[in-house]
């Protein structure tokens, strides 16, 4: 019986890669890869010529047999276009399958945008809450912030550099202009910057320009000592003392 490896790859930089991830990408008989495509990028630049397969979004399920086939007799590589797999890709159904099935599932510590941005943002590390993507809508996205807002963790979160205006306006409206930010653009990449300041700085510096490439987002948890209310805070709870004939 083969083993699942779990495989990050880099984010930017091919320089990330682990020499032990070039290894078992040397060694495993088939490697499943998000976009075989991007994939394959990868593996010239490396030399490697492991047979691959796509396990992607919209094929994972019926791809399963194939790789558990494969599984049966040799080592299997899980590899999504960057970083590590199961984080906000595909991944994370394979894993559990082949746990289930009695597989030995082998993660390698690698690439993640996740924990470059946290530490890099100069922000709380020692406790902190991955959200993945932000929610696109509006309404959803400041029932999410809402949601997050008393916290105390830090919190780190994906999102499209199309959006990211949008959702720090909304931040600074539902946490407060004064919460700590940090935008994390291109990690690892030529054009790496991390910009660091409060929501209000950092949507106003957003507003009438949205960077290119790939964006982290990182905001600092509530303050313990936090006793002013936002706006939205204040109208919010007024609405439901009203509404409850609380006040009039
Ligand atoms: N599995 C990946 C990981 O471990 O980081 C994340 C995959 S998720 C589909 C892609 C998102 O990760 C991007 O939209 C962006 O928010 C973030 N991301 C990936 N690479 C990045 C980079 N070089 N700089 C900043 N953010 C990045």
């Amino acid at each position: 019986m083969g083993t699942l490896f779990i495989v990050p790859t880099p984010i930017g930089n091919l320089e990330d890669i682990t020499l032990r991830a070039l290894r078992v990408l040397r060694e495993a008989a088939l490697i499943a890869a998000e976009d075989t495509r991007t994939s394959r990028v990868l593996t010239r630049h490396f030399d490697i010529n492991t047979p691959m397969t796509s396990y992607h979004e919209h094929n994972k399920l019926s791809k399963l047999d194939e790789i558990f086939a494969a599984l049966e007799t040799a080592d299997v590589a899980l590899i999504s276009d960057a970083g590590t797999p199961g984080i906000s890709d595909p991944g994370y159904e394979l894993i559990a399958a082949a746990l289930a099935r009695g597989y030995e599932v082998v993660p390698l510590p690698g690439a993640c945008a996740i924990t470059t941005a946290l530490v890099g943002s100069g922000l709380a590390a020692d406790s902190f809450r991955y959200v993945g993507f932000l929610p696109r809508k509006t309404a959803a996205l400041r029932a999410r912030l809402k949601d997050l807002r008393a916290g105390r963790e830090t919190i780190v979160a994906y999102e499209s550099p199309y959006r990211l205006a949008d959702s720090l306006a909304l931040i600074a409206e539902v946490m407060g202009g004064e919460r700590r930010v940090c935008v994390a653009r291109e990690l690892s990449k030529k054009f790496e910057q991390f910009y660091r300041g409060s929501a209000r700085e950092l949507r106003d510096l957003f507003a009438a320009d949205s960077p290119r490439g790939e964006v982290t987002l990182v905001i600092a948890g509530a303050d313990p000592g936090e006793t002013r209310w936002s706006e939205e805070q204040v109208r919010s709870a007024l609405r439901r003392r009203l509404a409850a004939g609380e006040a009039h």
